[in-house]
């Protein structure tokens, strides 16, 4: 899947991926952190010792293996005319680590502004245990550090909005620990202060690696003044936070990962006769195409 076509088709399982990596793993799981009030991470033991991804790479997982959702599937599908495909989740865990993990936010059902309930993610950050058994498809992905990234740059920027720091936060760990050459700035936005995914891990990363990692947070909804200050901004992300981020537009490489137009959005405006409203990633690539990113520095994926 492109990163472009995983913007138009959601929660579909890559097609164009490489297939000798696509293989089915029956997984348990081993440990749930919550992480944040509406995020989890899944830790899984495989059985394998090393398990052949890249960092950025998803895993996809069913939503009909599970007999809790069985009646709620088939509703599903009797009122959306189709098979509910399986999700992709990227992996939080980074290529090097010795265990396999996934960390997944739970959808909401908002009256009025979504068309179903969603239907997996709930389960996967509300109801799943340890000890419980499920089967992962993967690995696979376009969003993930180029073999050659280091003879492209020295300065990787992460541009990621809510989970949308999954993958991200895998490339970061791998890099650290396996591209000595490189740094990285990682911009991430979120609502709250509470709503920041990994915020310990990242800050324990940027005090271990402070000449190779800063992290700034941008927040659009926290009220609480006292989390303010250089390294916690308020608002949402903008031209003047890109422009401190990148003092070298056409010499750095971006990866922006997180909302972005979905499908469903697509055909919600066609219906209203109207072009949809660009949301995260849409607003982050044309913010960095005016700084004078070139096009192809910059890495995306949609989460739709
Ligand atoms: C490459 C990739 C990687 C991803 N990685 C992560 C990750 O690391 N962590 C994470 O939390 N999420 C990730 N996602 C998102 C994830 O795959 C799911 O989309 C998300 O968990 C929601 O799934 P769900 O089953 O809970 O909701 P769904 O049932 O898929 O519903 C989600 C929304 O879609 C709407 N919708 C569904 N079907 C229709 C329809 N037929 N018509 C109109 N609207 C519809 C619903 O109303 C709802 O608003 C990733 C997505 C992609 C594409």
């Amino acid at each position: 899947m492109s990163s472009d076509a995983a913007a138009a088709v959601p929660r579909a399982p890559a097609a164009s991926a490489a297939p000798r990596r696509i293989k089915e793993l029956e997984v348990m799981v081993a440990d749930v952190i919550v992480e944040t009030p509406d995020t989890a991470t899944l830790v899984f033991f495989t059985g394998n010792d090393r398990l052949d991804y890249a960092a950025g790479h998803f895993l996809t997982i069913d939503p009909h293996q599970f007999a809790a959702l069985e009646r709620f599937t088939a509703f599903l599908e009797d009122l959306k005319g189709r098979r509910e495909p399986p999700r992709a989740y990227s992996m939080s865990s980074a290529p090097h680590e010795r265990y396999l993990a996934v960390t997944v936010k739970e959808e909401r059902y908002l009256s009025g502004a979504t068309k179903y309930p969603p239907l997996l993610s709930p389960l996967l950050v509300k109801r799943t245990t340890r000890g419980m058994r499920l089967v992962v498809t993967g690995f696979t992905g376009p969003y993930t550090l180029a073999p050659d990234i280091t003879a492209r740059t020295n300065h990787v920027v992460h541009v990621c909005a809510g989970s949308g720091s999954v993958p991200n936060f895998s490339m970061l760990k791998f890099a650290l620990a396996e591209h000595p050459a490189l740094r990285h700035t990682l911009v991430y936005s979120n609502k709250g202060w509470g709503d920041v995914i990994f915020r310990d891990e990242l800050a324990s990363l940027a005090a271990r690696h402070p000449d190779r990692l800063t992290v700034i947070h941008t927040l659009t909804r926290e009220t609480d003044a006292s989390v303010f200050g250089p390294n916690v901004r308020a608002g949402r992300i903008g031209l003047p936070l890109l422009r401190e981020a990148i003092p070298e537009p056409d010499a750095c490489c971006v990866y922006v990962c997180g909302p972005g137009i979905s499908h469903w959005d697509v055909v919600a405006a066609k219906q209203a006769g109207t072009t949809p409203e660009p949301r995260f990633l849409e607003s982050v690539v044309a913010q960095l195409g005016e700084l004078g990113v070139p096009s192809a520095r910059i890495k995306r994926e949609s989460y739709g």
